[in-house]
């Protein structure tokens, strides 16, 4: 049982505090995982702020990668000493879902997150006597987690632990649209709303998918700047006019073949619906709050033939993606270095998200020693 020190959002909205708790051992199909690094993820101010409702106390963090300490009873396919990156959607493999090879719409994981528990319904975390919650089964702003047996998926050990945590959240989430939501072909136009680490994986996807135009679409330059750095063909400041006309521009006066957005923002999906040709799909990514709706023209859905996706965690079945999305960062083909212009000590958390809300970073990492 270790103590342990880990990143506590007390209550909603409230500043997180890092305290020592203690992390039970890891029971059958579990993995006790040392984190060496975790990425700070929207998603993590998203259950700070309420638009994901989790319970609180909670231990934040989902994007991380450490080094297997222990395994529970009847797990075999990580052992002690492997490296691995934790998925924030680890799957029951017994559901309607995980069984049609959808597992990021796992049943049982998808309701035990959102009552802050593990997958059996128990948790791990206390502070003193007080049972803490747990975010996705994950929990890795803390220098240990017991995860699921299948969130946590063994890596190569050359790849730097806080480059590789990326994979855990965001690259997944980006790169997984573009492959697996949208199955984007070579030489489509693609339009990319938002350029934090889900839009940035989404254009290094569209990019490797071979896309071109890549129209990466943000309100700060800064952004723009490294959008283009990562692949993008064209940058285009939403705040100078009407973004969907540009696009339309661009694209031969057509539109985009695919949008993504990667902001969660209703009025930014309108605008990525209007920015697609007939036929085009619109894959929604961003998280929004439990009321938010999306308007759309009902006639031109009809006529036109357009398509609104929804994309979860990239689609993606993180036992077969992450190793193949680890391969292509070795072979210099998606960029992993580059995305983290920050490191973060544990007890650096709040700076971390104050970081995050201003913008300052690509991808800011809490790292561990
Ligand atoms: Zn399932
Ligand atoms: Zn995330």
């Amino acid at each position: 049982m270790p103590v342990m020190n880990a990143s506590i959002l007390p209550d909603r909205n409230a500043p997180l505090v890092v305290e020592s708790v203690t992390l039970d051992a890891p029971k059958a199909g579990e993995v006790l995982v040392r984190i060496a690094a975790t990425g700070v993820c929207h998603s993590d101010l998203s259950v700070i702020d309420g638009t994901l409702p989790l319970p609180t106390p909670i231990v934040l963090g989902h994007e991380g990668a450490g080094v297997v300490e222990a395994v529970g009873p009847g797990v075999a396919s990580v052992k002690a000493g492997d490296h691995v990156v934790l998925s924030w959607r680890p799957q029951c493999n017994r559901c309607p879902y995980c069984l049609r090879g959808q597992p990021y719409l796992c049943d049982l994981a998808n309701r035990m997150s959102l009552s802050g528990a593990m997958l059996d319904g128990t948790r791990r975390l206390k502070r003193g006597a007080e049972e803490l919650f747990h975010m996705t089964q994950t929990s890795s702003m803390a220098e240990y987690a017991v995860v699921p047996e299948t969130g946590a998926i063994a890596i190569d050990r050359d790849i730097p632990l806080d480059k590789a945590a990326l994979v855990g959240c965001a690259v997944t989430t980006g790169v997984g649209a573009v492959f697996n939501t949208a199955r984007v072909e070579p030489g489509a136009g693609v339009a990319v709303f938002g350029c934090g680490g889900v839009g940035l994986s989404v254009v290094q996807g569209a990019l490797i998918a071979g896309a071109n135009p890549i129209i990466a679409i943000d309100l700060l330059d800064s952004k723009l700047e490294a959008a283009k750095r990562f692949g993008a063909t064209h940058a285009v400041n939403g705040k100078s006019g009407d973004a969907a006309a540009r696009i339309r521009d661009l694209t031969e006066g057509q539109g985009a073949d695919y949008a993504f957005e990667a902001i969660g923002n209703p009025d930014v999906v309108s605008q990525a619906y209007d920015s697609v040709r007939r036929g085009g799909k619109v894959v929604v990514i961003g998280v929004a709050n439990m009321m938010a709706q999306i308007s759309i023209p009902h006639l031109t859905l009809v006529l036109q033939e357009k398509a609104v996706l929804g994309s979860c965690y990239g689609s993606a079945r993180p036992q077969l993606d992450m190793p193949r999305l680890l391969r292509l960062y070795k072979a210099g083909r998606l960029k992993l270095d580059e995305m983290v212009t920050r490191t973060y000590k544990l007890q650096e958390v709040n700076q971390a998200f104050d970081d995050l809300r201003n913008g300052v970073n690509l991808r800011g990492v809490l790292v561990f020693s």
